[in-house]
């Protein structure tokens, strides 16, 4: 069993810190907002640490699941930071879906100081964490890498490590980026149904069943159909990650002009409200 932090008590890391703790790890979490470090202590047991830095102290690994690269820059580096405490041969995992640039630059940080970096973004929302079933995508160093998979077992079904650092990041974007268009085209079809007179769950059930089907047609063409918009993985980051992927696009010359339109039609779902609308409300910019 390992001595373990994690860092950003969350929607994601809320759970994932208690599926650590589930497994036998010994764990100590910090949260910005300290009564939700508090409050994740009385349920799990455990300690709540005062700062990153006083979270790092002594500790094997230490997760991170924070909001974006500024986040996580102050929650590594910044004022009681974590990497001012990172014993040698400590384990820095990152949970975060950020840049794969800044995973780049915590890589190289994290080696100065005789620790290791994996930037391990996830896939499979809050019900993945809840369940302990998400999806993990690396980025780093072989040797660091085999000794977090077992321990990012704990809350998840899937770890692999797709290459050097950033390439778990990268891999994310890649993942947003078919789920983008694919969701456009979910909210076209589905449109077009409804102008077209048909009952949409008959229609979903018989063509999820064949070559149109999908995870996002499976789990959100109903409630799409319903104006139900509350399932998680809010329109704000999506807007976050898509910006990463347009801005990663501009550096390596891929053409993604699906890609660009639909950020730009989430615009216009923030623009009326939707911020924190999942992101099936793609299909409420049709509708009106
Ligand atoms: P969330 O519920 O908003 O939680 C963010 C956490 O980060 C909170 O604990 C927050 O602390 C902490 N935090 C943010 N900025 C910080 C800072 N500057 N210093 C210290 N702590 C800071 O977000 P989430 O849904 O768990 O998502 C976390 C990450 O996972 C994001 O990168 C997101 O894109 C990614 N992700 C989310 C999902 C999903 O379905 N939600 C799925 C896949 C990936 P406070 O409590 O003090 O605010």
């Amino acid at each position: 069993m390992a001595k373990v932090s994690f860092i950003g008590l969350g929607v994601m890391g809320y759970p994932m810190a208690r599926h650590l703790k589930a497994k036998g790890h010994e764990v100590t979490v910090y949260n910005r907002t300290g009564a939700k470090a508090e409050k994740w202590v009385s349920e799990n047991g455990g300690r709540a640490a005062a700062t990153p830095r006083e979270a790092a102290e002594g500790q094997d690994i230490v997760f991170a699941c924070v909001g974006n690269d500024d986040d996580l820059r102050q929650v590594t580096l910044g004022p009681d930071g974590a990497f001012s405490a990172l014993q040698a041969g400590a384990i820095f995992v990152d949970h975060t879906t950020a840049s794969a640039e800044v995973a780049r630059e915590l890589h190289g940080a994290a080696k100065d100081r005789n620790a290791a970096f994996i930037d391990a973004p996830v896939s499979g929302g809050q019900a993945g964490a809840e369940n302990g079933v998400l999806t993990v995508m690396c980025g780093g160093d072989a040797g660091a890498y085999a000794k977090v998979e077992p321990v990012i077992m704990s809350f998840a079904r899937g770890c692999r490590l797709m290459g050097p650092a950033g390439a778990g990041q990268l891999t994310k974007m890649i993942n947003q980026i078919c789920i983008a268009g694919l969701v456009q085209a979910l909210s076209e079809g589905i449109h077009f149904g409804k102008r077209a007179g048909l009952d949409i769950e008959a229609v979903l059930d018989v063509i999820s069943k064949g070559a149109a089907g999908s995870w996002q047609m499976e789990n959100r063409g109903k409630t799409m159909n319903q104006n139900k918009f509350d399932f998680g993985f809010a329109v704000d980051w999506m807007r976050k990650d898509l910006s990463i992927v347009l801005t990663e696009a501009r550096k390596n010359g891929a053409s993604l002009p699906v890609t660009a339109l639909v950020d730009q039609f989430y615009a216009e779902v923030q623009a009326k409200g939707g911020n924190r609308w999942d992101t099936s409300s793609l299909i409420s910019r049709l509708e009106r």
